[in-house]
């Protein structure tokens, strides 16, 4: 088969029997999604002139238009980016501008932050859920797709593998968001690398191997629920695409809430959940977890931010523990690089598993050369996951990739047996239950402030979010500093998940090396933010 998404997509073509998204009450069929992807795409291609290359931007909640609109673009070779729905206006446009998007697919909320930006850059808005009337230069999704033919076919495209297909924003260290450029094969890889992950975890069920294969052979296909955003590498990577592309049902939810998703699992049998490990950790703690039936559930993995070992403690008693797995990877790789599972997990709570079966992981240290087993080092990954590069960034992607290995700026270690354990982060980033912040946009945004001397932004430890973002501020000599004046500040120019949870103001300078550089561990240490 081609290894393109146009191929994924039209493999839906004529099921009509088979469910492909569920929202809430609404249901759509292998075979409706088609053809609303394919009628999309026609428009996209007709009225709006988007032809291969062509980048055409979402911003929205998780809605089923959203899932339609990602294929509609990908299926006639123009680039999908998907925008982070919690940015601000400001940094929505950025992702506008940095992409060069033609066309942006919208909800209201997303059209009402952006007041009027896509107009004055002169982009067509198409306006997804929107009630009353619209700005100018933006249509409504069902005016635009209008009657939907019963034969409605994908207008002609000329795709290669190696085309470029997505653009997701991941920060950079340097503060500004970097698209990383996803190919067909990139997408198609993590297809099979999520799909042989959720199988590999039921093979480890403790099923011998012929015992293991009927049953796989007899499993239908996947109900998967989707409880994180779509705009994010873990939720259009490792849950929309495999659950689309094996004939599954993607199971769509307005927003996270733990009560809702075991509704969902019972309702509509499902089968996989992949969520950040802050979300299946207030899965385990529903107090309701036993009221509902979870039978149909054979794997709940959690995956983007470290998973505490104690969550596989907690699964004891409260749910199979065996279904439980990790998976760990990063946008730069088209989402998993390794996954444990089973029992492999049960035995290694502590550690991010083994590569799946297309990729190479390796530590190297400072100079690049490789170490040996057990010694710590940054972990490179290389495989047919990893992207193209950084849109329109060349020499971040000569730092970030060298012939075919992604730097991940992730310290880790691999033991004897092959298992991969990340110990830290060697790059200045804090996650946030499942979303990443970037020390250096945040304390550029502080520094905006004209009373601001210094100032260190760092991760403190949460319970639930895994890491809070913390910052400690010195005033400039002579000026008086509020931590009110700083959240007024930063109001409107950042997402919220960026804003400090904790501002601290600083009466000395804070602590420096000999070379100048800030001492950021010892920062945490003083403010009691290092346990
Ligand atoms: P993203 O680009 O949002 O996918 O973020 C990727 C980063 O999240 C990685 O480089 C790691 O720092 C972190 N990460 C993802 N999965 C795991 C995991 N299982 N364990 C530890 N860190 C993880
Ligand atoms: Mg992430």
């Amino acid at each position: 088969a081609p290894v393109h998404l146009r191929a994924v997509l039209e493999g839906s073509r004529g099921q009509e029997g088979a469910t492909a998204l569920v929202y809430g009450e609404e249901r759509m069929s292998h075979a409706d999604y088609f053809r609303s992807a394919a009628a999309f795409a026609r428009r996209l291609a007709d009225d709006y002139g988007v032809a291969k290359g062509d980048r055409v931007a979402i911003a929205m909640r998780n809605y089923p238009e959203w899932v339609i609109a990602f294929f509609a673009a990908a299926g006639i070779g123009a680039i999908v980016v998907p925008l982070n729905s919690w940015w601000t206006g400001g940094e929505l446009e950025f992702g506008l501008t940095d992409s060069g998007a033609k066309v942006l697919v919208a909800d209201a909320e997303r059209i009402e932050r952006l007041a009027g930006a896509p107009q004055r850059l002169g982009i067509a808005v198409v306006a997804v859920r929107t009630p009353g009337p619209l700005p100018a230069g933006t249509r409504a999704w069902p005016d635009v797709l209008g009657e939907v033919p019963g034969d409605a076919a994908l207008p002609e495209a000329d795709l290669a593998p190696d085309d470029p297909a997505t653009i997701f924003y991941t920060s950079g260290t340097t503060g500004v968001p970097k698209g990383a450029l996803g190919s067909h094969r990139n997408m198609i890889a993590n297809i099979m690398a999520s799909s042989y992950a959720r199988h590999r975890a039921i093979m480890r069920l403790g099923l011998e191997l012929p015992e293991a294969q009927e049953f796989l052979g007899a499993l239908p296909p996947p109900v998967i629920l989707c409880v994180v955003p779509l705009f994010h590498a873990t939720g259009a990577q490792t849950v929309m695409l495999p659950a689309l592309a094996t004939g599954g049902t993607l199971v769509l939810m307005y927003r996270w809430d733990a009560e809702a998703a075991l509704r969902a699992v019972q309702r509509e049998r499902v089968t996989a959940i992949t969520a950040v490990p802050a979300m299946i950790s207030q899965l385990l703690a529903a107090p309701r977890l036993a009221d509902h039936d979870l039978s149909s559930l054979l794997v709940l993995s959690s995956g983007g931010a470290p998973a505490a070992p104690a969550l596989v403690r907690r699964a004891r008693g409260r749910l199979h523990e065996l279904l439980l797995a990790q998976g760990y990877g990063m946008t730069e790789c088209s989402a998993t690089a390794t996954v444990n599972g089973g029992s492999d997990y049960l035995l290694r709570p502590d550690s991010a598993g083994v590569p799946v079966a297309t990729v190479d992981v390796k530590v190297v240290d400072p100079a690049g050369a490789e170490l040996p087993p057990g010694e710590v080092g940054e972990v490179w990954i290389r495989g047919p996951g990893v992207v193209l590069g950084y849109w329109g960034r060349p020499e971040a992607t000569a730092e970030t990739f060298t012939d075919g290995w992604l730097h991940t700026g992730d310290l880790g270690r691999i033991d004897e047996e092959g298992f991969v354990y990340i110990v830290d982060r060697a790059k200045d980033m804090i996650i946030r239950g499942g979303e990443n912040v970037y020390c250096a946009e945040v304390e550029a945004a502080i520094h905006e402030h004209p009373a601001v001397g210094e100032v260190a932004v760092v991760g403190v430890p949460h319970e639930v979010w895994g890491e809070e973002v913390g910052a400690v501020v010195r005033p400039l000599p002579g000026h008086r500093l509020e931590e009110a004046d700083l959240r007024d500040h930063l109001d409107g120019r950042l997402a919220s998940f960026k804003i400090p949870a904790h501002i601290r103001i600083a009466g000395h300078d804070l602590p420096r090396n000999a070379a100048g550089k800030l001492l950021k561990k010892r920062v945490k240490e003083e403010q009691g933010w290092d346990a």
